[in-house]
């Protein structure tokens, strides 16, 4: 049975999410109507996921819909942010009801998860991609911005690095891990937002970002936005076990540094907030680790195990970049 426009938006999306008392009108109208929170700021990030680019042809519908939210998650989280809506811009070549059916499922779960509700969208014929426009809300004056880093600042990260970069080594034909694989997939096609150390980080840090493209780019960012410098300790890098058995393997020492996709989160800690920050990480499920210092001056230094300058490779991914 083909399925048309307005039946997919229906059978799919119109029901996803519940709603709240802030979502006046939902999807069906020409425009949602939305109540912001009063006396906070508004939030807005959106990320567009192209087939071919950032996802295999081949990839589960289910995981895409978990990923096309996680990463808009991860920017709320960077900013600390709480969710609120999101809307969904699907191009599709056709409409298949299993695929649809599969990524609203892995879509509506995380959406769910994290209160975040579906409140509009768009629906066109196309090559297969999604944009996702998050929104959220943050007090003013409390949001993780990027240019607060100051010199003497403690770096964190929460989580391990390297295990989605690992998973699309494999993925790729270019490493062969053992029994680290479900882990590794897990980590690259389900990241997962790191919402809740970023509420809790308000107040304790002086900047943040997500770490989308590598940690070595992405504290670059903040280096940058902040007019400061860093030093990242290599052998401070938390790892999970696959990873750390790649780096044995091979010796290739920077993939936790370089790789993209994490979606972890790198905090700067003011030294006489560093004791209450580590007392609030320490409950989180996937702790934060120490691995660097904000100096002055710009750029990034990389301190390797034996206490020497290592020289940094590829650092992070640009779109646009020169061949
Ligand atoms: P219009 O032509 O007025 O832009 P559309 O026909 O594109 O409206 O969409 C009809 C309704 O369905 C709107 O409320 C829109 O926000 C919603 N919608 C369309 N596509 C999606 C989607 N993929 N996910 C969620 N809502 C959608
Ligand atoms: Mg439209």
């Amino acid at each position: 049975m083909a399925l048309g426009e307005f039946d997919l938006i229906t059978r799919y999306f119109a029901q996803l999410t519940p709603a709240g008392a802030d979502v006046v009108l939902g999807i069906g109208d020409d425009c949602a109507l939305l109540q912001p929170a009063t006396g906070e700021l508004l939030a807005v990030s959106i990320d567009t996921l192209v087939e071919g680019r950032h996802f295999a042809v081949d990839a589960d519908a289910a995981a895409l819909g978990h990923k096309a939210l996680a990463v808009g998650l991860s920017d709320l989280a960077a900013m600390g942010a709480r969710p609120a809506w999101f809307t969904l811009a699907l191009t599709l070549p056709r409409a298949d009801a299993d695929w649809l059916a599969g990524f609203a499922s892995g879509l509506g779960a995380l959406a769910r998860r994290h209160g975040i509700c579906l409140v509009g969208g768009d629906t066109t014929r196309g090559p297969l991609a999604v944009s996702i426009q998050v929104h959220g809300f943050v007090p003013p004056g409390e949001a993780l911005r990027r240019d607060g880093a100051r010199p003497g600042d403690l770096v964190y990260v929460t989580g391990t690095l390297g295990a989605a970069g690992l998973a699309l080594l494999v993925r790729q034909g270019l490493y062969a891990s053992s029994e680290h694989l479900p882990e590794l997939f897990t980590r690259l096609d389900r990241p997962e937002a790191r919402i809740e150390a970023g509420r809790q980080s308000r107040g304790l840090v002086s900047a943040a970002i997500d770490i989308s493209d590598g940690l070595a780019a992405d504290l670059g960012h903040v280096c940058a936005a902040s007019g400061v410098g860093a030093t990242l300790y290599l052998d401070q890098l938390p790892c999970s076990p696959g990873v750390r058995e790649y780096v044995i393997d091979t010796g290739d020492s920077q993939l936790p540094l370089s790789a993209g996709d994490d979606y972890e989160l790198c905090l700067c800690v003011p030294g006489d907030r560093q004791a209450e920050f580590e007392r609030v990480a320490a409950d989180w499920p996937h702790g934060a680790t120490w691995v660097g210092t904000i100096d002055v001056g710009g750029g990034i230094k990389v301190i390797g195990t034996d206490g020497q300058g290592v020289a940094v490779g590829a650092a992070g991914f640009d779109h646009f970049a020169a061949p």
